[in-house]
């Protein structure tokens, strides 16, 4: 084997990985497809095709170690260095001063408009000997050497440094970083971001800090570096949420969650995942904060989470992690993938605008509630009202519990003739009437009632009523 014939197959490799950068269209859908390469060559990896093969497959595997869309040579001897953390560490070390760091930015996509809403910044090594190492392979070393630190601090930089530069170029978008524990526990990272900040001229709204869940854990010291940082203009997000233990108190602290990959990747397989993820979603927004989901990988995913109103999303489905000359060049084509793929602006409008009803209709109840009132709801089954729904404070102070109310008609808790006289209103409303009102007086409390058809096709399968206490008027 001469060089030139490793400069063959480094070149073959090459084209073959830069071809899987691209999707695969298949009956006009976009199919990603990643793969790792392991190359033996033959005679100094072996003299025979067996010993061959096998040694292919173990640079195969490291290969995928290392990261995705990638090809490695077989090497007896990187085989022990790869695997040895105290190998990495020493590497490591002259990572930075030796310049081998860089940056990939993923996109995150606004799921309506389809428009880039800012990057998110990929740390990468590229080692001379080793070629292009992923994250997962080294971060964790760092942070148990404590090389995260600067390390980190070279990200900030370097990412800010770039934002700045795309401003020069008149290109307008913010920057996301992942903070290590860490950094956040031992360093004076609330200084660091100044320094960097204020070194490159940067308007702080144009970084965001992801923290990870788990990180929450140390949860006072957690949140009061990250209110500094807010109070700096600085964006906050935690990353992988619903994957640790987040307790509600902080969450609405934070503007941004992101939806973690593994409940993402199994959309479609999983039912309850579904659940989750929608209810995730829900939270978000009752919680006023935004909601991007990780990890988008097909069409099918990206319609479930635009169907419910996911506000943000990253992934191969929308865009690889590229360099950042690369992301400029291929920013139109990024920001049509959503309207190529999503679902339709009218469509999405019409969910949006149910979603909002129904909020304002919850709004409502709870409003009600609050107010010391009551809601409750019925329905005629077999000719006869029957309660399916009774709360509020007022249903209480009427001297009534909710089981004495649901699932029973009206003269089983009222006198036969005030339940008849009731039956009246009720037959009104379920015959579409669209607010019928009534006052009346039980338990020495004055009371007005009204009641609202909930209609579907045309026909009433519900209604709703509310009750305030109006003693004080009267
Ligand atoms: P993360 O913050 O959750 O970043 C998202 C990871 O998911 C990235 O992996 C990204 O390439 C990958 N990804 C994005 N879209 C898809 C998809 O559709 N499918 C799949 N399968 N993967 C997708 P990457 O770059 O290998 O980073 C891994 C982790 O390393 C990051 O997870 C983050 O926790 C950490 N990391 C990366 N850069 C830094 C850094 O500068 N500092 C620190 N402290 N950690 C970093
Ligand atoms: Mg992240």
């Amino acid at each position: 084997m001469g060089d030139s014939s490793r400069g063959e197959a480094t070149k073959v490799a090459g084209g073959i990985v830069e071809h899987f950068n691209d999707p695969f269209i298949i009956d006009e859908n976009e199919i990603f497809i990643s793969l790792s390469i392991g190359i033996s060559l033959f005679p100094d990896d072996g003299k025979t095709i067996d010993i061959l093969m096998r040694h292919a497959s173990i640079a195969m595997d490291l290969s995928k170690k290392v990261g995705t869309n990638t090809f490695e040579f077989y090497s007896p001897t990187k085989q022990k260095i790869k695997m040895d953390p105290l190998k990495i560490e020493m590497e490591l070390h002259k990572a930075i001063e030796q310049n081998q760091l860089l940056l990939h930015y993923q996109p995150k996509i606004n799921l309506r408009t389809g428009h880039i809403t800012g990057v998110e910044a990929l740390i990468r090594w590229n080692h001379p000997k080793w070629g292009i190492i992923s994250p997962g392979t080294f971060i964790r070393i760092a942070e148990d050497t404590g090389l995260i630190i600067p390390i980190g601090e070279w990200v900030l930089y370097s990412a800010c440094s770039q934002v700045k530069k795309w401003q020069s170029e008149g290109f307008f978008i913010g920057v996301s970083v992942n903070l290590s524990q860490k950094q956040v526990n031992c360093s004076n990272i609330v200084q660091t971001i100044v320094n960097v900040l204020q070194t490159k001229g940067l308007e702080p709204h144009y970084l965001e800090v992801e923290i990870t869940e788990s990180m929450t854990c140390n949860f006072e010291h957690t949140i009061s570096i990250l209110q500094q940082l807010k109070k700096l203009g600085v964006l906050t997000s935690i990353d992988d949420f619903g994957t640790g233990f987040s307790s509600l108190n902080y969450l609405n602290k934070l503007p941004i969650y992101t939806l973690n990959q593994s409940f993402v990747r199994e959309l479609y397989n999983n039912p309850s995942v579904e659940e989750i993820v929608k209810t995730i979603i829900s939270m978000g927004h009752s919680l006023n904060m935004n909601v991007i989901a990780e990890g988008i990988e097909t069409k099918e995913q990206l319609l479930f989470l635009q169907q419910h109103l996911c506000d943000q999303g990253q992934g191969y489905f929308l865009s690889k992690p590229l360099q950042a000359s690369k992301l400029k060049e291929k920013l139109d084509e990024i920001q049509q993938v959503v309207k190529r793929h999503g679902i339709s602006e009218d469509i999405r409008l019409r969910i949006w605008y149910e979603e909002l009803l129904n909020q304002a209709k919850k709004n409502l109840q709870d409003t009600v509630r609050l107010q010391q009132g009551m809601t409750f709801k019925f329905k005629k089954i077999n000719g006869q009202f029957v309660h399916t729904l009774s709360d509020g404070e007022l249903l209480y102070r009427f001297g009534f519990t909710p089981a004495q109310v649901v699932g029973k008609r009206l003269d089983e808790f009222l006198p036969c003739e005030i339940a008849l006289e009731k039956t009246a209103y009720y037959e009104r409303a379920w015959e579409g009437e669209d607010f019928v009102t009534y006052e009346d007086k039980i338990n020495g409390i004055y009371y007005l009632a009204s009641l609202r058809p909930i209609k579907k096709g045309g026909d009433v399968i519900e209604v709703i009523g509310s009750c305030v206490d109006i003693t004080a008027r009267k």
